[in-house]
């Protein structure tokens, strides 16, 4: 059976390579007559593969001594609480950039625990920009500010690192990690679910610096509590295991390729073809303002709900699949993550010239 271009926004596409290689180890891993699937965690061969793959992600990202990086599960959404319950530990004040449903998500979640504002939002113009802010947006005594880089449902990306003073930045890179290189010491946080840009779903990342861990809430549960969790090395509990093996597989073909800042121009030059596109015409619309636009999620509307319907469906059709906007703003919305191969997003654009062509509005 033939593969398709996958433009699913989570789970999503993996690398060719790294699946056959996936493939290739499944049954046996190395000598040790055993699936990494059936590996004990505390084993010989899974240890070095747990810290290759941290050491890899260090050299990826060049993330500094003094941060801490954590393999861990529960998704980004449990991130939402374990974020206020081990950071916001000074004053009990927190605040949040609302710039999509996930930042607002997080926001509410984080309101049980504290004093927690939105210091800034776009939802007034349908979160089609990121809201623009100065260090002056925020609480000099905020614990931390908390944003959503990449939003994976409108297409938005923060165009620069927001300016935050001395208060701790935390952002959601769960759409966007690893798709270029981060200046991560400009974060005290940076967390993501690993199933859009870097494995299978059950594997969350978290990279904190070190003096922001160790003061989490008396209530926090040993699973969030990132002093725990760092202690015993993402090894508290067994780690989803297969995940982080499939991960470091990723990292390493990130690596070979050139690492982050070839990756980056990769995706400039997919996300290029079809932002060009789409401002060389006037069939599709794309909401977006350009200064925020993503490079990983593209959004775009012809206008006509039910030319929308059948775009999807033909597209489908074609093997371009999964191309149908998030069910709560409609529309359509190609992720064009890492492993998505330059020909797919042309092989779009094909289509959707052919579409325009074929569907003239007004008529159907
Ligand atoms: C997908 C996504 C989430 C939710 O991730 P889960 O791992 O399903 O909890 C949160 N934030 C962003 C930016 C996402 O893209």
């Amino acid at each position: 059976m033939k593969r398709v271009y996958n433009f699913s926004a989570g789970p999503s596409m993996l690398p060719l390579s790294v699946l056959e290689k996936a493939q290739k180890d499944l049954v046996c891993y190395g000598d040790s007559g055993m699936s990494v699937m059936e590996m004990s965690h505390r084993s010989a061969d899974y240890d070095v593969i747990i810290k290759e793959a941290e050491a890899l992600l260090r050299e990826i990202m060049e993330i500094p001594d003094n941060y801490k990086v954590l393999f861990l599960q529960g998704g980004a959404s449990t991130q939402f609480a374990a974020v206020p319950l081990n950071l916001m530990n000074k004053n009990g004040k927190a605040d949040y950039v609302l710039s999509g449903q996930f930042s607002t998500k997080a926001f509410k979640e984080a309101q049980k625990y504290g004093d927690v504002v939105a210091a800034a939002s776009s939802k007034d113009i349908n979160f089609s920009a990121i809201p623009a802010t100065t260090r002056e947006s925020f609480r000099a005594d905020a614990d931390y500010v908390h944003v959503c880089y990449n939003n994976t449902i409108y297409g938005t990306k923060f165009p620069a690192v927001p300016d935050t003073g001395d208060i701790p930045l935390v952002a959601d890179m769960s759409s966007c990690i690893i798709s270029e290189p981060v200046d991560v010491s400009r974060f005290g946080m940076i967390y993501a679910g690993a199933q859009k840009n870097m494995a299978p779903a059950g594997l969350t990342i978290v990279i904190v610096r070190e003096d922001l861990i160790g003061n989490a809430r008396d209530i926090t549960p040993a699973m969030l509590d990132y002093k725990l969790m760092a202690e015993g090395e993402s090894m508290y509990n067994t780690p989803p295991c297969w995940c982080i093996y499939v991960a470091k597989l990723v990292y390493e073909w990130i690596k070979e390729l050139g690492g982050l800042a070839e990756m980056k121009k990769l995706n400039e030059k997919k996300a290029a073809v079809l932002y060009d596109y789409l401002d060389s015409q006037d069939y599709y619309i794309a909401p977006v303002e350009k200064e925020s636009r993503s490079m990983m999620n593209v959004t775009f509307v012809t206008g006509d709900a039910d030319l929308d319907k059948k775009f999807a469906k033909e597209a489908s059709d074609a093997g371009l699949k999964n191309l149908k906007g998030h069910r709560s703003v409609g529309g359509m919305r190609a992720s064009i993550y890492n492993a998505m191969p330059y020909e797919g997003v042309e092989a779009l654009v094909e289509f959707m010239k052919k579409f325009a062509a074929e569907n003239p509005k007004g008529e159907n």
